[in-house]
């Protein structure tokens, strides 16, 4: 199994081997297919299996770069969680020219975030609160979101978040497609599948 063969393109692959990854892990092999495709996948995925390129890089050759309108959402617990995915990112897309991703997290400055956003942005990593909190302001619009991903859902719902999360799924359009990572599967994360996925 290779990157290659999992539908990449070439300026992807390039920040794979610059990164150093030789072989897919068992979660990218499963979900890179499944997110290129157009499906909704839920897996259950902890820190080290390689979710976030998992749902990365797909998303990143998706991504219409002649649009700056956001296109993506990415939901996470912490601020911490927030700025490694977002970090990762970046460097996936190394290669992809005029790709831009905004982080947004809690317990700092808001305003620089909505500086950032007014910029236009196609992915946007935050957690529930902060997100509210600009969708409340007025500076994010979900009106044009293709795809969601919730990274741990359930410590976002360990961490209260589950009442934003249901505000944020219900602003996205329907025609979404969802990812759900999770590295438990408890009653309220099926709940959030049985709702929001198909
Ligand atoms: P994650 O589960 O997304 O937090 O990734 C865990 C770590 O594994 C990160 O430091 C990644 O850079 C690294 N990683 C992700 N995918 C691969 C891969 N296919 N081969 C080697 N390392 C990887």
């Amino acid at each position: 199994m290779s990157f290659t063969s999992l539908g990449l393109s070439a300026p992807i692959l390039a920040a794979i081997a610059n990164k150093g990854y030789e072989t897919p892990s068992p979660i990218q092999a499963q979900a890179i297919p499944a997110v290129l495709e157009g499906k909704d996948v839920m897996a259950a995925a902890q820190t080290g299996t390689g979710k976030t390129a998992a749902f990365g890089l797909p998303l990143l050759q998706k991504t219409d770069l002649e649009s700056k309108n956001v296109q993506t959402i990415v939901l996470c617990p912490t601020r911490e969680l927030c700025m490694q995915i977002t970090g990762d990112v970046e460097k996936y897309s190394k290669y992809v020219k005029g790709f831009k991703s905004v982080a947004v997290y809690g317990g700092a400055d808001i305003q620089a975030q909505i500086r950032s956003l007014k910029k236009g942005c196609h992915m946007v990593i935050g957690t529930p609160g902060r997100i509210m909190d600009l969708i409340r302001r007025k500076a994010l619009k979900l009106a044009n979101i293709k795809w969601v991903v919730l990274d741990e859902a359930d410590e976002m719902l360990n961490m209260g978040f589950k009442d934003d999360l249901d505000v944020i799924l219900a602003e996205t359009p329907d025609e979404k497609q969802t990812y759900l990572f999770s590295a438990t599967m408890p009653k309220g994360i099926a709940n959030i599948a049985k709702k929001y996925m198909e």
